[in-house]
């Protein structure tokens, strides 16, 4: 994995249009190359002239950038440390066909919402709540606890000491193309292809894990 200066946009771990129809190839395109690409080089350009923070890993530069305020540079590196870290997940967190949900998070899922239906209706009713853009996330910080939050802009979860598990982009640039102004019904599409094999992972390793 890509974790240090200098950021590269790592590939798409399947082809643009494999999560067709659910996610569109041009939609893939736009944003993995033009989005994610703008976030990466943004991150490079404001780290090209400090050595000392080149060392910092991805993860490192997002709990520092508050640090770096009087720097001039804590805001570029929370933004867009954050939208390379953010895009990463959520792209991992896609799978072609989707798959099974199944062990310890099933488990929790059921222990903490009732049902995988009842958690996914607490879970889009978040994503829909997101004024304006940003994220709604599936977090852990310990065996068997689940939280949902949201997050504004390119806000991450691990800046509030959350791992996250699972998320999903609600920018307009994630589903407008397709399903224009209404998230709903590309919320709706996106469960088809959530890959919860990685969010298992996610939830059993409670770190970040989109290699
Ligand atoms: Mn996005």
């Amino acid at each position: 994995m890509n974790d240090f200066y200098k950021f590269i946009n790592t590939p798409l771990p399947y082809l643009y249009d494999a999560l067709e129809p659910y996610i569109d190839e041009k939609t893939m395109h736009l944003h993995h190359d033009r989005h994610l690409q703008t976030y990466i080089d943004n991150l490079n350009k404001a780290l090209e002239g400090t050595p000392t923070l080149q060392k910092l890993s991805l993860e490192q530069l997002l709990l520092a950038a508050p640090c770096l305020l009087p720097l001039g540079v804590g805001t570029t590196v929370a933004n867009n440390a954050g939208g390379v870290y953010n895009h990463r997940f959520y792209f991992s967190g896609l799978a072609p066909t989707g798959t099974r949900l199944s062990g310890s998070l099933a488990y929790a899922i059921d222990d903490t919402y009732g049902s995988l239906d009842k958690f996914k209706d607490r879970f889009k009713t978040a994503a829909l709540s997101v004024f304006g853009s940003g994220y709604a996330w599936l977090t852990t910080n310990k065996p068997g606890e689940l939280k949902i939050i949201t997050t504004a802009n390119q806000n991450t979860p691990i800046t509030q000491e959350l791992c996250p598990v699972l998320c999903i982009d609600v920018w307009e640039h994630a589903y407008y193309l397709k399903h224009y102004n209404l998230r709903a019904d590309y919320i709706n599409d996106w469960w088809s292809v959530v890959n919860w094999e990685t969010a298992v992972q996610c939830y059993d390793n409670r770190r970040s894990c989109f290699k």
